[in-house]
């Protein structure tokens, strides 16, 4: 049977097998030689052997397509990236700075600004526009008035989803919806995310319907600026990228450069300038990261 690993304890590995339930699962020996360790979002073939306590071992571990460190989750599809309209006000500095780390993890990006009951004019339907130009797919929910609720379910569904986002922006209380709703389709008991600061644990996929998942952590956090260079920044901004023909240099940091169709893009209104004063600052905390180093 074909499954995901969806929980792994001290030895054990659980695999998720869609309209089977869940397997407990021992890795075999193979694994060790191949130095191959399964991971948790990994697709597997399991045997069972034990079909009433349900117990299993791994036989197979199938082609990897991504591998996220933090937190160790393989085969992610996507990440939700959530800021708060309001309470807490949304850095979009701090935004930008987690779209460019996602890009650059090679993942794809769902943005979602939450709390739209604190609305008090237009702001979700300006960031909804301003971040739809840059390129990205956005939503707008409450998970206090169960709003926005149905497209969110659509952008995760076939997909292995991991949450990311500043702390009180609502993304535990998201999930905790979504699982709810899942748990009362389904009929299966409904297990509240425990968020206590003093218990360590273990990632785990939370399984929506056959094949969706949700990491019950939240990913990138905002110290992984690290992971790669200043230099690479600039690919990371997915709207300067029409413009780079226009630039003199080759590799032009759209900085100080003579001729850059990023700034003039810039100036001409094509790239919000946001993004752009966000992109120097950015650039400017990464080199200082490095140099400290
Ligand atoms: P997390 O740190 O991102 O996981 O955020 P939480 O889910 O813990 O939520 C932080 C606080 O915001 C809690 O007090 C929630 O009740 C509240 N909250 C979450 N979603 C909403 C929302 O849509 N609207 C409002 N007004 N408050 C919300
Ligand atoms: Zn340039």
């Amino acid at each position: 049977m074909r499954g995901k690993i969806v929980k792994g304890i001290a030895g054990f590995y659980y695999v998720h097998v869609p309209e089977h339930g869940v397997f407990e699962c021992k890795a075999r020996g193979i694994f060790r030689k191949e130095a191959l360790t399964p991971m948790i979002g990994d697709d597997v073939e399991i045997q069972v052997v034990d079909p009433a306590r349900k117990k299993g071992n791994i036989e197979k571990i199938l082609e990897r397509r991504s591998e996220l460190l933090r937190p160790s989750v393989a085969n992610i599809d996507q990440a939700l990236l959530v800021f708060a309209l309001h309470q807490p006000e949304p850095n979009l500095q701090l935004l930008d700075r987690f779209l460019a780390m996602v890009e650059n993890a090679g993942i794809d990006v769902v943005l979602c600004f939450n709390k739209a009951d604190t609305e008090q004019g237009s702001e979700g339907e300006a960031l909804e526009e301003m971040y739809r130009r840059v390129g990205y797919h956005v939503l707008v929910t409450s998970a206090l008035e169960d709003r926005g609720l149905e497209p969110l379910k659509k952008v995760l569904h076939h997909k292995t989803t991991v949450f990311a986002g500043p702390s009180g922006v609502g993304k535990s209380s998201l999930l905790n919806l979504l699982q709810e709703a899942v748990s009362f389709e389904t009929g299966s008991v409904s297990r509240k995310i425990g968020r206590g600061r003093h218990t360590t644990r273990h990632v785990e996929l939370i399984a929506l319907d056959k094949d969706s998942y949700l990491v019950d952590t939240p990913g990138f956090s905002s110290l992984q600026l690290d992971d790669f260079s200043s230099q690479d920044l600039k690919d990371q901004f997915i709207d300067f990228h029409p413009f780079l023909d226009a630039c003199r240099f080759k590799g032009c940091m759209h900085l100080k450069e003579p001729v850059c169709g990023v700034k003039e893009a810039v100036r001409d209104g094509k790239i919000h300038p946001s993004r752009y004063e966000n992109y120097k600052a950015i650039y400017e905390e990464m080199q200082e990261l490095q140099k400290n180093q």
